[in-house]
């Protein structure tokens, strides 16, 4: 009778196996569609000098629409891209459009300091793709500097070795590094003082807990190890004033958040960024 019982669990976790395989497979394929009609977008989102309330960048962040009017949230299509090598091809798409954008915002004279790009893990293997982020900005005519790469933790899954080249080589073409939804993986410290970085992006997580203690002591904490390693530290989900405040207080540099602005469609950018109407 236990052994029919287990039989009967193992049944009924290969069929849940097998349901979920299909959906995603289902999803890779409804994501192909959708890129072939060109119903995935991008939305910009400001990020702000804490101090000063200087613009200093926007973020790219990715967006798909269905046909019947849905939006799919990237958290659930951007690993089935990853897991799929997808993510390749679409992650090119997303860096030529958001330079374009830039690009365009510089001929109109309102861009800001530079166009955040989030990367996967998936693209930064991809022998191709520095030579894919040069080209890029010379399609778009844009220095190293108009540009910052989003990295995550899981990059600790890389060799060493070629994470390091790779990320010296965008570097030295002027391109900045971020380290995103920092203190939510599993990189060591020692890791992190290795890798050429010029920014931590404190996960939005610690930051909405900043009115309880334990989420205000651990952003704290990130913003002097981001300081005391020469890094900039962003905070991102910033949803009210006094989080704000509060991160100014504690010495972090720079934030994102809907208090601020939440991301917005290309033409929707430009109005919020004031750029003179094209001719
Ligand atoms: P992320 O890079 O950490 O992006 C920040 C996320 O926080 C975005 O979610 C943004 O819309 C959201 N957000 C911004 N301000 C606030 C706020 O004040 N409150 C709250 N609750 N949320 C806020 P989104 O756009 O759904 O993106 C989710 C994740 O998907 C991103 O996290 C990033 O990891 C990934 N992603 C998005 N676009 C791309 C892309 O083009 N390529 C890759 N590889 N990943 C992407
Ligand atoms: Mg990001
Ligand atoms: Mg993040
Ligand atoms: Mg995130």
């Amino acid at each position: 009778r236990a052994k029919r019982d287990h039989r009967g669990q193992d049944l009924r976790y290969a069929e849940q196996m097998g349901a979920e395989a299909r959906d995603r497979a289902l999803l890779l394929s409804e994501l192909r569609a959708a890129i072939d009609d060109a119903r995935l977008y991008l939305v910009y989102q400001p990020q702000r000098e804490l101090r000063t309330q200087a613009l200093v960048g926007l973020e790219a962040l990715l967006r798909w629409r269905t046909e019947d009017g849905r939006l799919i949230p990237p958290d659930r299509f951007i690993p089935v891209a990853e897991h799929s090598g997808l993510i390749v091809p679409l992650g090119q798409w997303v860096l030529a459009t958001a330079c374009a954008t830039m690009r365009e915002m510089l001929d109109l004279g309102c861009a800001p300091r530079h166009m955040a790009v989030n990367v996967s893990v998936a693209q930064l293997r991809d022998p191709g793709f520095f030579e894919t982020v040069r080209g890029a900005l010379a399609a778009n005519g844009l220095q190293g500097h108009h540009l910052e790469l989003e990295i995550t933790e899981s990059v600790a899954v890389l060799p060493t070795q070629l994470l390091e080249s790779t990320l010296s080589a965008l570097r030295a073409e002027g391109i900045t590094i971020a380290i995103d939804d920092f203190g939510t993986g599993y990189s060591s410290l020692s890791y992190l003082e290795r890798l050429p970085l010029d920014r931590i992006k404190i996960d939005r997580g610690f930051v909405r807990q900043l009115r309880e203690a334990q989420g205000a002591r651990i952003a704290e904490t990130v913003t002097q190890l981001g300081r005391k390693l020469g890094l900039q530290v962003l905070a991102e989900g910033i949803e009210d004033a006094a989080t704000w405040q509060a991160l100014v207080d504690m010495g972090c540099h720079e934030g994102q958040g809907f208090y601020i602005a939440a991301p917005m469609e290309r033409s929707a950018l430009l109005d919020w960024l004031r750029c003179p109407a094209l001719a």
